[in-house]
């Protein structure tokens, strides 16, 4: 089978390029191994270093088109979420059983992160921090009312902020109402990839800039590359959306874009001028508004808009609209900071699917994948990696099971009826959004 869809992510990308450049490391010629990792996210990333635990004789290769942080695990805003959040319930949380197993499955791996960065020392801006979910209209305050009473019910701890107190810790007032919950992590997340990946167990190979172009299911199964030909006795795919192209969930996944814009640093006096507090990061309360943080090295990272693009790449067109956005939604937070450019401005995909359902476990004899974390990979790409890892070891547990229980991505409309409902949806929400956004 032809790999038709490559990722082609574009390298502007601010996370990574605050970074000191980064050397490849590639694969020359052919290889064989017990076991090949295509992917090298969160999920890749999480599935190859458990696998290692577990096997430690055994040879596994982790093959990316692209080098580690240059996907959407590098590309996100950085918050590793505790807190289930299911937009289609009234109250956000729904059923308590699946909520109760969903901050689990989070705090799993927030947990799991937490000690590989101590124990590795990863530098990669880790902060304890929590999140605000920030409204700035009614329609906003109706969403944070509506989460407080699911928490309330959840049992979880939450905070209400008012606009001074936001002010006080923002240096804005731009937001009416805030719901502040503290067991969310920030981070910089292509730090913490490249991080992740330099520290990986010695018997697993990193094999990036290896895009695999064609794969035949034999025994053993055989993934070609430019370079050459992997041969494996098991395949395990955690790319996200392009588990497409290797024949498995077929018009179910949704590759959606969203972007995101990172200024220069702020300069003393341009701190002094915004004031609050050194870092935080906010969350919309309408999920077509802006997602906005202050890093702890001191630069505002904006993310909002989004696209959809069913090849898993974005146009240089669909970049500069969304600057646009990015650009207005930070002039009308940060007024103060008038004159700060962003200095980075960049697209990433997700991986949606209609009933916000992952895909999890065996997808043919000796085929097994992780993906389609629907916006929240960073928690539930690293868990669902290790808990296959598990799950190939006979590793029982709660989390497995609930992860194998979970049904599969819905099917889709048929496409073109499909890309035009879902642009339409997209544009919509966007416009609905207003000063959300
Ligand atoms: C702007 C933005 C903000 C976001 N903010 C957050 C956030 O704050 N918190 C959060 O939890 N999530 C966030 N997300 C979502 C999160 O980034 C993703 O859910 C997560 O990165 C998914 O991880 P993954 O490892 O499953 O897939 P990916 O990171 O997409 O990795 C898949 C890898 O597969 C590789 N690949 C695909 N096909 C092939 C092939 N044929 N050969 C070789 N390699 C291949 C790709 O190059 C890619 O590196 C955000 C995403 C974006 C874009």
């Amino acid at each position: 089978m032809k790999i038709k869809n490559l990722p082609a992510d574009d390298n502007s990308c601010g996370w990574s390029s605050i970074l000191p450049s980064h050397e490849p490391q590639r694969l020359e010629g052919s290889a064989e191994a017990e076991w090949v990792i295509v992917g090298a996210g969160f999920t890749g990333l999480a599935a190859a270093r458990q696998l290692a635990h577990h096997r430690p004789d055994d040879r596994i290769l982790l093959v990316d088109a692209q080098c580690v942080a240059d996907g959407a695990s590098g590309k996100n805003s950085g918050f590793l979420i505790d807190l289930p959040h299911d937009l289609s319930a009234p109250d956000y949380i729904g059923d308590l059983d699946t909520a109760r197993k969903d901050m689990a499955l989070n705090r799993a791996a927030i947990d799991s992160l937490r000690s590989i960065v101590k124990t590795e020392e990863i530098e990669c801006h880790w902060r304890e921090s929590g999140k605000i979910q920030g409204a700035v209209g009614a329609k906003g305050v109706n969403v944070l009312n509506a989460y407080r009473t699911g928490l309330d019910r959840l049992g979880a701890e939450y905070q209400m902020m008012d606009t001074a107190e936001l002010k006080r810790k923002l240096g804005t007032d731009y937001y009416t109402q805030g719901l502040y919950t503290p067991g969310t992590v920030l981070v910089q997340p292509a730090a913490l990839a490249r991080g992740l990946a330099r520290t990986l167990p010695e018997n697993v190979q990193l094999c990036e800039m290896t895009p695999v172009t064609q794969v035949d299911y034999g025994s053993p199964i055989q993934l070609h590359t430019p370079a050459g030909t992997i041969k494996a006795r098991n395949l395990l795919l955690t790319n996200n959306a392009f588990a497409q192209e290797f024949g498995f969930f077929t018009g179910r996944l949704l590759p959606v874009f969203t972007y995101a814009g990172l200024t220069r640093q702020l300069t003393e006096a341009e701190q002094q001028r915004l004031g609050g507090t050194p870092y935080w990061g906010v969350i919309p309360a309408d999920p077509f508004g802006s997602t906005v943080r202050r890093t702890p090295d001191q630069r505002i990272l904006v993310r909002n808009s989004f696209s959809f693009n069913p090849n898993g790449r974005s146009s240089e067109a669909t970049t500069a609209w969304a600057s646009k956005h990015i650009v207005q939604g930070f002039n009308a937070r940060f007024p103060m900071l008038d004159g700060v450019e962003m200095e980075y401005t960049w697209g990433g995909a997700l991986c949606m699917s209609r009933n916000h359902a992952p895909y999890f476990g065996e997808l043919r004899p000796n085929v097994y994948g992780a993906g389609c974390h629907n916006g929240i990979g960073v928690t539930k790409g690293t868990i669902s990696g290790k808990l296959l890892a598990d799950y190939l070891a006979n590793q029982d547990s709660e989390l497995v099971r609930y992860m194998l229980s979970q049904p599969a991505p819905a099917s889709n409309p048929p496409r073109p009826f499909l890309d035009a409902g879902i642009n339409a949806t997209l544009w919509y929400n966007q416009l609905r959004a207003g000063a959300e956004r």
